[in-house]
């Protein structure tokens, strides 16, 4: 297939906001498609190369993709700079100064293919060790030459990583539901093998090869990451027990970085949370794991905590930062020593127990592990009472943790990878106070700051996560909080983000002086949600014109890089939030009068 088909699609894509018009061209982008490659299309679309899993990035810069399109073109790097510094965008810049060179097209033998563009930025991306600078120059510039100025536009975004269409995961399943799968109602199983898979590349080709009951079929593999489930969240053990029945199972919850374990013989690869393959920074979690995990295949999920090797204590999350790294590992790993608590098993030996209750998995963990001094399974306990799970909660976080992650034990618990429900809910210290929850907030945008902050930012635009709808609404400015080193920090963490306009996926009000693609989350501390006519957080449901807001906002200051924007606090949830703050405002009051 030509490369033009994809560019043209791009142009359409990229001309609407709206999720239907976007969704109906991915549509006959795929019908176009030949399946054999509609992995690779599904891949661009998205602007990467592989799934996110596979840690393969081009190192293309936006200054060499300037030295290509210089190459290519014959024009002075100075000029082309110039230009960029005019559009703010690389591939506009790109494409102005191809179409200046009509004749480089003109003799073009045959048009680019999907297949020659893919290979050709695979090869740049698996260009490594000294040199690869220039060849990867040569590289890109040889496809330039091949290319039309509006494809060099689509190739220069895609090998920089701003192609930033806004093609989300969930659009992309809609649109294989409606190309291969014979229509909306494949929709449930496509989510569920690309919630155990976390590769839409696989999903794609499975389905436009073999149909849709082959996706029904879709197994569990190792060394693909499963989106893992998630938690909800209560503050009175009461609540819990309404939504769990009389009997469940409560878990320290850890305070530190969940692992996802795949074992295979005797490899081991370890997944973050946001499925990025971690393997790297943990060679002592390696170890423990390949000696203590019986299963020649298996996976298993753990949270990794950081301790005092001396006194066995678990230290806070932010301790792990220092394991953060690609150079140094060995130091940072004996300076800083990790635990491993281990509280699932979602694979052993051949058989996938995603779909077997809860029970029956902890009883599999229990068996695959054995236990150590550094690799332990989750405390647990079966918690009948309000009376023995305060007692526990009291004893999980004298110990060093958050609270409990409390566990139906019904039939129907079985791991439901990429959604957070009410088979697991978190009960934690600080909702036990007068503050309203930490949240996860997304940086959609920022206002400039003035004064002392004059040349940085004032305050950031926050939103929460829509699932439904795919978009995030705003729900507060926070300028609290951020100290000088943030403020310096952020405007360099933003700016591969930065957009010329509002991203597609954000619903907003507010006018920000600046507008981010959704990416960076950072954890938020708020006194109170309110009713806001300038958020759309939650618009209209609460009432007609007004949305939730948090007030007086302060940024913790910690960054969730282990989350993605689609990991962050859910729109549902500040609704759930401001409903739990209205009952207990209800309650205090009638114990006043
Ligand atoms: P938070 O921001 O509260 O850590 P989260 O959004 O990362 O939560 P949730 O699913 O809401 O994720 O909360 C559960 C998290 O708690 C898991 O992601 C995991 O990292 C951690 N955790 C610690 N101990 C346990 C446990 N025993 N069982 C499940 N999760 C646990």
């Amino acid at each position: 297939m030509k490369f033009s088909v994809i560019a043209d699609c791009y142009e359409e894509i990229e001309a609407t906001a709206k999720r239907l018009e976007m969704t109906s061209s991915l549509v006959e982008l795929l019908k176009l498609t030949p399946t054999r490659i509609v992995d690779k299309v599904v891949y661009l679309t998205q602007g990467k190369l592989y799934p996110d899993f596979v840690d393969v990035q081009t190192g293309v810069a936006e200054k060499l993709a300037v030295q290509a399109v210089a190459k290519a073109t014959g024009e002075s790097e100075r000029k082309i700079q110039s230009n960029l510094a005019e559009t703010g965008d690389v591939g506009e810049t790109a494409q102005r100064f191809l179409e200046k060179k009509p004749q480089a097209t003109l003799f073009k033998a045959v048009s680019l293919t999907v297949e020659d563009v893919y290979e050709r930025l695979v090869k740049i991306a698996r260009t490594s060790g000294s040199g690869s600078t220039e060849r990867k120059l040569s590289l890109l510039a040889g496809l330039l030459t091949n290319a039309t100025s509006k494809e060099a536009k689509y190739i220069i975004r895609i090998v920089t990583g701003s192609l930033r269409l806004g093609v989300a995961d969930m659009t992309v399943l809609d649109a294989l539901a409606v190309a291969y799968g014979g229509g909306r109602d494949a929709r449930e199983a496509l989510e569920r093998a690309y919630n155990i898979s976390s590769d839409l590349g696989i999903v794609a080709k499975e389905v436009a090869e073999k149909g849709r009951s082959s996706i029904r079929e879709f197994r569990v593999v190792v060394g693909n990451p499963m989106r893992p489930m998630l938690a909800e969240r209560l503050s009175s053990s009461e609540d819990i027990f309404e939504k769990l029945g009389k009997k469940f199972m409560a878990e320290f919850k850890y305070d530190g970085e969940r692992l996802q374990v795949h074992k295979q013989g005797d490899r081991i690869m370890l997944f973050s949370r946001r499925l990025e393959n971690i393997t790297n920074q943990y060679p002592d979690a390696v170890d423990l794991l390949r000696e203590h995990v019986e299963s020649k295949d298996a996976i298993l999920e753990a949270e990794c905590v950081a301790v005092d090797i001396d006194t066995g204590e678990m230290k806070p999350f932010q301790e792990l930062m220092h394991r953060r790294r690609k150079y140094g590992v060995n130091k940072a790993m004996e300076e800083h020593p990790v635990s491993l608590f281990m509280f699932d098993l979602l694979y052993a030996d051949g058989k996938d127990y995603t779909l077997e209750p809860y029970l029956t998995r902890r009883q599999k963990l229990e068996k695959t592990v054995t236990e150590t001094e550094r690799v332990r399974l989750s405390k647990s306990l079966m918690i009948h009472n309000v009376k023995s799970m305060e007692r526990f909660f009291a004893e999980a976080v004298e110990r060093g943790c958050e609270g409990l992650v409390c566990k139906s034990i019904a039939e129907n618990s079985t791991y439901q990878a990429g959604a957070r429900g009410w088979l697991w809910i978190k009960y934690k210290r600080e909702y036990k106070s007068e503050m309203t929850d930490r949240v996860d907030l997304v940086v959609v945008g920022a206002l400039h700051g003035r004064g002392r902050r004059a040349g940085t930012y004032g305050a950031l635009l926050l939103a929460a996560y829509n699932p439904s709808e795919d978009t995030f609404e705003t729900v507060t400015k926070c300028g609290t909080g951020l100290t000088d080193e943030d403020l310096e920090k952020l405007p360099n963490m933003m700016e591969r983000h930065k957009l010329l306009h509002k991203h597609a996926r954000v619903k907003s009000i507010l006018e920000a002086d600046l507008w981010f693609a959704p990416s960076i989350v950072i954890e938020v501390l708020g006194a109170e949600i309110t009713l806001s006519p300038i958020h759309t957080c939650a618009m209209d449901t609460i009432r007609k014109g007004c949305g939730l807001a948090i007030r007086f906002p302060r940024f913790t200051g910690r960054y969730r890089s282990d989350k993605s924007p689609e990991d962050a606090t859910t729109v549902e949830e500040i609704l759930n939030m401001y409903r739990r703050q209205l009952k207990r405002l209800k309650e205090s009051h009638a114990m006043q009068l």
